[in-house]
């Protein structure tokens, strides 16, 4: 594919939705060039109020959408993105998302620490269902099994994630991915590291421990004390839970010489369910119970806008950013955007590519409006499977030509 610009919004299969501009910003620092950095060269269908950049990622033409936060406005944008990219196959919901920790479990690679990456293998819809007299709410399960519809392809790559070696080898390609951004962006995506990576126990509740009255109860802080991190309304460092396997490693490499350093940072990716919905998680009890009763490893708030599209399919990548409990803050947000960007173009550069083909109907629907044109549908095959340069020198030229003004990183 090299740098052969998509001659139109046809040739693009795979699309990157990101909730909020932050996020986005780590997926466009990872794309290898872009298709509109002089102007726009695809317009957009009638009425489709999106915004988009294009470019290339790997061996992937991308289209880069900011959706809003929500799971109706991840819908209605990526509806719209399907108006105007009317061949997208493949979405990747790209983001933060808040963590269940599991630090009972000990099975390897089962805790999930702020900064490593989640993966959908399915979606929860947690605010849909019954709500009963007393307050009780029933989850309506619904995951929702749909990789397969538009994308087999995506649902193979994830089974082949359960082998270890290719986890391995996506966790890999995503470090090095990560510290590329972090060299084109110095101070922007940096590490917070171990210390930064405070978890409290379920019944532990962020609030104000002080004597001085501040409409902080054991519920619900009050409004101040949500706008300031943990030391600063005095949650103590003795409540933080230990000891953590994963993050007592972490902090060895930490304290060595800067390569193992580096290693220290390396996103862990985590395959499972993920919980959508409308509501901010801040409440680790309840986080607790939605995870036990659905399996869920994430939190997040747009996935299941998307996943319900039938003619696409739709996985989540999202770094972890807090544990969708009430201490949460912004510390690892920026770093979390970062390790999920690296882990999508990795998952990109690790699919085996399917041969493009040209779609039947196309073929079919020529061969019957010319009766000029019957038997010639052979020519128009073959003439698909060419190099585009023998398909139409000139045209080929002109691309060359203007792939030259690409901006490389
Ligand atoms: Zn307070
Ligand atoms: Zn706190």
């Amino acid at each position: 594919m090299g740098d052969i610009r998509p001659q139109s919004r046809d040739e693009f299969r795979v699309a990157i939705l990101c909730a909020l501009p932050p996020e986005a910003e780590a997926v466009l620092d990872l794309f290898d060039c872009f298709w509109d950095d002089d102007c726009d060269a695809y317009g957009k269908a009638a009425n489709d109020p999106n915004d988009y950049r294009t470019g290339r990622i790997g061996q992937d033409h991308v289209v880069l959408c900011i959706t809003g936060v929500g799971k109706a406005r991840a819908a209605t944008a990526t509806s719209f993105l399907l108006s105007s990219y009317t061949r997208v196959q493949r979405a990747f919901v790209v983001g933060i998302c808040g963590g269940v920790p599991r630090p009972n479990r000990h099975d390897a690679g089962a805790e999930i620490l702020l900064g490593d990456v989640i993966i959908s293998s399915a979606v929860v819809q947690f605010d849909l269902g019954r709500r009963y007299h007393g307050g009780y709410f029933e989850i309506r399960t619904s995951t929702q099994d749909r990789l397969g519809n538009a994308d087999p392809s995506l649902a193979a790559q994830l089974r082949s994630l359960h082998t270890i070696h290719n986890k391995d080898r996506l966790e890999e390609c995503a470090a090095r991915f990560l510290s590329e951004l972090q060299e084109k962006r110095p101070g922007q995506y940096d590490y917070p590291g171990t210390a930064q990576d405070r978890l409290y126990p379920s019944n532990y509740h962020h609030r104000h421990r002080g004597t001085e009255p501040c409409g902080c109860t054991d519920e619900r802080p009050c409004a101040a004390a949500t706008m300031v991190p943990c030391p600063d309304v005095g949650c103590e460092e003795t409540m933080i839970v230990t000891p953590r396997q994963q993050p007592a490693q972490k902090r060895q490499l930490e304290g060595a010489r800067k390569t193992l350093g580096t290693q220290a940072q390396a996103p862990a990716v985590h395959i499972g369910s993920i919980a959508s919905g409308d509501t901010v998680m801040k409440s680790a009890e309840v986080r607790d119970q939605i995870a036990e009763a659905h399996g869920v490893i994430g939190f997040e708030m747009e996935a299941a806008g998307v996943w319900d599209l039938p003619q696409l399919a739709c996985v989540v990548v999202k770094g972890v950013c807090d544990y969708a409990d009430s201490h949460k803050n912004k510390t690892w947000q920026s770093f979390a955007s970062a390790a999920a960007a690296s882990v999508m173009k990795g998952m990109l550069r690790h699919r085996v590519r399917t041969d493009e083909r040209p779609p039947l109907s196309t073929i079919d629907g020529e061969t019957k409006r010319s009766s000029d044109f019957r038997g010639k549908t052979g020519k128009v095959s073959s003439l698909a499977y060419l190099p585009l340069h023998q398909q139409n020198p000139e045209h080929h030229a002109s691309c060359k030509t203007w792939s030259t003004k690409t901006k490389l990183p």
